[in-house]
């Protein structure tokens, strides 16, 4: 499943947990487990977009996809499964 993320200055879910930039997504269908799923691997890419730059410009204006980074093991779907943050659903 992919999911686009766009900006926006409104009440959204997800927030980048580092600079508070609110994300609206869009997706094709979504179960309870996939929204889980897609909001854990959404803040992988967020927080990887901050290891260029700290603020909200980090965030790539016109939107982007989730899963979509070639990073570190850090950022694997392994990793992202033994580190899970717990999210407000
Ligand atoms: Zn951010």
């Amino acid at each position: 499943m992919q999911v686009l993320c766009k900006s926006t200055n409104g009440n959204a879910e997800p927030k980048c947990c580092v600079c508070g930039q609110g994300f609206i997504m869009f997706w094709e269908r979504q179960s309870r487990m996939e929204r889980a799923e897609a909001l854990r691997d959404i803040q992988k890419v967020l927080l990887s977009h901050h290891r260029k730059s700290p603020g909200q410009q980090a965030h790539p204006q016109g939107g982007f996809l989730v899963p979509e980074w070639n990073g570190p093991i850090a950022f694997s779907g392994a990793a992202i499964l033994g580190h899970a943050p717990t999210w407000d659903l």
